[in-house]
């Protein structure tokens, strides 16, 4: 399926979940996003880039002390193994598979498909399905073109190609992946990568089993990362959590500490709905992360996800010409301020849009959302699945608590 540049700008979940799309919305191409354009973006692209992409394949220069230490690196890279795997078995093809192309199907659509007479009770099996392999919260949306990039990156020369998808699918399967919070306390450390590679490699297993066991049952399913469409407004669509002033998804359990993945497919599936969970009514009394940001890239007044679709920010009235695009994709801060974020992508957060950590962020909700004043309707949130115990958190001879120099 190759998907128009524009889509008719309204569903009725949007305002549910805080959208507002204008008429001059635009779908988002992926190669104008942060992490791609530091490879052929001259105003992006520098020596520090380059020795920051270049760090995770080995070639670190042991450095400045805790958290930049020959272990540190060397704990971040292994973290990011079964991610790379996957995202370079593609690469003579231009296919980055996770971050620039969906993953590639593994399994065959079964022959004979399997019979689903209730939609509801199949959505409640995938969402434990998505537990038993080991995704920490699982959603379901309806498919919606509108956050698929309007096309996608080759790899090999970085130019834009279409962004294809199979015909007919309905639903989109969200699942969160929280982030080790010890590790991610280190940020802008380069062993703070750890935790950012290890959920990585979780979300391929994850997403590529989720994709496998649908298959089985004889429906298209594609296993998804960063590639093919945004996730925040399918992650808030999904009823996951809200979107935050600091472009964030703050979800109930993990606060914005957590990565998304998502599996488009044709399975019948019930759809979760947008949940309010007094982030934005939070967010609307608080400005810290706005007052943080360096550049005053952060949105001051009420949140509204549409307005950052459509609206010029104060960093590109300051001049950075990507940033209208890039606020049509309903980015993060990083990627349209590139002058002051994507020249230094290593010391800096991001959801990326793809989805991301909130690691090194001023926000108060860092860590979790329930108390004080979103309590009750945190509580009354449709919980997909329970949370998975916590992980090993790896070799203890490794200070995840040192701070960063
Ligand atoms: S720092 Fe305050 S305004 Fe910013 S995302 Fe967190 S709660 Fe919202």
């Amino acid at each position: 399926m190759t998907y128009p540049s524009n889509r008719p700008p309204d569903r009725p979940t949007d305002a549910a979940a805080g959208i507002e799309v204008t008429s001059d919305f635009e779908r988002f191409a992926q190669r104008n996003d942060i992490f791609t354009r530091a490879f052929w973006d001259d105003r992006i692209r520098s020596r520090k880039t380059d020795a920051f992409f270049a760090s995770y394949r080995m070639e670190a220069t042991p450095r400045r002390g805790d958290g930049f230490t020959q272990r540190d690196f060397a704990l971040r890279n292994a973290s990011w193994l079964i991610s790379d795997l996957i995202s370079d078995r593609g690469s003579e093809s231009g296919e980055r598979e996770g971050f620039q192309a969906a993953i590639r199907n593994d399994t065959p659509v079964a022959p004979m498909q399997q019979a689903v007479e209730d939609p509801t009770r199949m959505a409640e099996e995938i969402k434990r399905i998505a537990n038993f392999f080991g995704a920490d919260l699982c959603g379901i949306t309806e498919m919606d073109d509108r956050w698929l990039y309007a096309s996608r990156v080759d790899t090999r020369d970085f130019s834009e190609t279409p962004n294809d998808l199979p015909e007919g699918m309905t639903s989109v399967i969200v699942m969160g992946h929280q982030m080790e919070e010890d590790l991610v306390a280190t940020y802008p450390s380069a062993l703070a990568g750890a935790a950012t590679g290890r959920e990585y490699s979780h979300e391929a297993a994850i997403v590529m089993q989720m994709a496998a066991y649908i298959r089985n049952l004889g429906y298209e399913a594609t296993a998804s990362m960063n590639d093919t469409g945004l996730v925040i407004p399918y992650a808030v669509k999904a009823g996951l959590g809200e979107y935050a002033r600091n472009q964030m998804v703050i979800t109930p359990e993990f606060g914005p500490r957590l990565r998304f993945s998502k599996i488009f497919t044709n399975l019948p599936l019930t759809h979760d709905l947008p949940q309010q969970m007094g982030v934005r009514a939070f967010c609307d009394i608080c400005t810290k992360c706005a007052d943080a940001c360096p550049v005053k890239a952060l949105p001051y007044g009420p949140q509204r996800l549409a307005a950052r679709m459509s609206q010029p920010s104060r960093a590109y009235e300051n001049g950075h010409p990507t940033r209208r695009n890039a606020l049509a994709s309903g980015s993060s801060c990083r990627r349209t301020a590139p002058s002051a974020c994507g020249s230094a992508p290593s010391t800096g957060t991001s959801q990326n849009g793809i989805t991301g950590s909130g690691s090194g962020s001023p926000c108060p909700r860092g860590a979790s959302w329930r108390f004080g004043l979103t309590a009750s309707a945190a509580g009354a949130k449709s919980q997909p699945i329970g949370g998975r115990p916590p992980r090993d958190t790896g070799p203890q001879s490794h200070d995840f608590h040192h701070a960063a120099p």
